[in-house]
């Protein structure tokens, strides 16, 4: 079967080439060719469109950046929509509006072909390992007959309800991640500012009830070392999920005050220019805020007291 994938980031080129290894002859396509030069080498075929991979293909996936990046792959000039014929899927991985993987599922439907949201969680280091979740929302019996080529990149592929279902699912997961790192940051700048050393008030909490529960060991990493450089998850991408959860809040009549929040926190740290770097830079705010120095603390210490306390 040949398989199409367009867009080859962060997260696309690691779950390609795990189709390449499950024995997948992959056709794809970016902006960028260089984007594709590893899986070129292992022996995929480039073209130079959307449309033509929807041409050569019977399933295509996408990784891209934002919802008006797949509306443009999907039905701009040279898009999907030109090439795809009858039976033709399209299972999307980015992260996208619900109400607009509702749309596209609606008018590829006319066409005979079968549009289904999938995003995924497990970052870049899960897209390459393969230990990535699969959120899939749309047609149960379409999801079935592509089960073992979504397995081929992620160990938790899963089926969640009709279209839109996984996006939804999506939302909820990095929503409540940017929430809880407002909360994280504001709490324990208290601590360092009231006196505290970062790693010895960090160690502590993670053996209290909610440390044990493993709440805190989310700090571990760019927080804690001060280092948002390069990014696993870019803020701008983090900004962008977090308005389409408040959007989503709006439509459904929730009231959703700390994602607000945290909005307004992302936004903050995208105008300071931090677009590029790990979406977890925010949390610098709050340390700014606090008026204590930046959080600093060597990445050695910090696996000692990991290994030390489990
Ligand atoms: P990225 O910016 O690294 O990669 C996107 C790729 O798409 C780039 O190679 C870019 O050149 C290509 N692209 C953009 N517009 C295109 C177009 N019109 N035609 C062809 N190619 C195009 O982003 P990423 O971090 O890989 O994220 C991709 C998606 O996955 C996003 O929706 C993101 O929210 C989601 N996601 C990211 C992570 C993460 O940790 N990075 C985790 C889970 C989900």
């Amino acid at each position: 079967m040949k398989v199409g994938f367009i867009g080859l980031g962060m997260m696309g080129a690691g779950m390609a080439s795990n189709l390449q290894k499950a024995g997948h002859h992959l056709v794809v396509h970016d902006l960028k060719r260089q984007a594709a030069s590893h899986h070129l080498a292992a022996g995929a075929e480039w073209v130079d469109s959307p449309r033509a991979v929807a041409a050569a293909c019977d399933v295509v996936f996408t990784s891209l950046p934002a919802p008006p990046d797949v509306e443009r792959v999907g039905f701009g000039e040279d898009g999907l929509v030109h090439g795809f014929h009858t039976g033709s899927v399209w299972f999307d991985l980015s992260t996208n509006s619900v109400s607009l993987v509702r749309d596209l599922h609606a008018k590829l439907a006319e066409q005979g072909v079968a549009f289904l949201d999938a995003p995924v969680s497990g970052g870049p280091r899960g897209a390459n390992s393969g230990k990535l979740a699969i959120w899939v929302g749309g047609d149960a019996a379409v999801f079935e007959q592509y089960k073992s080529v979504l397995s081929a990149m992620g160990d938790q592929a899963r089926y969640i309800g009709p279209i839109g279902a996984g996006s939804v699912a999506k939302l909820v997961h990095n929503l409540s991640g940017a929430a809880v790192n407002v909360a994280l940051a504001e709490a324990f700048t208290m601590g360092v500012k009231a006196g505290i050393e970062p790693l010895a008030l960090w160690a502590a909490i993670r053996q209290g009830a909610g440390g044990r529960a493993r709440m805190f060991d989310r700090m571990g990493g760019q927080f804690l070392t001060g280092r948002y450089d390069p990014p696993d998850f870019a803020l701008r991408l983090l900004h962008k999920d977090v308005s389409l959860a408040c959007q989503l809040g709006r439509d459904v009549g929730v009231p959703m005050r700390l994602s607000h929040l945290a909005l307004t926190e992302l936004g903050e740290a995208l105008n300071r220019g931090w677009g590029e770097r790990d979406s977890r830079v925010g949390m610098l705010l709050q340390q700014e805020r606090a008026g204590i120095e930046p959080l600093a603390v060597d990445p050695a210490a910090i696996r000692e007291v990991l290994e030390r306390d489990g």
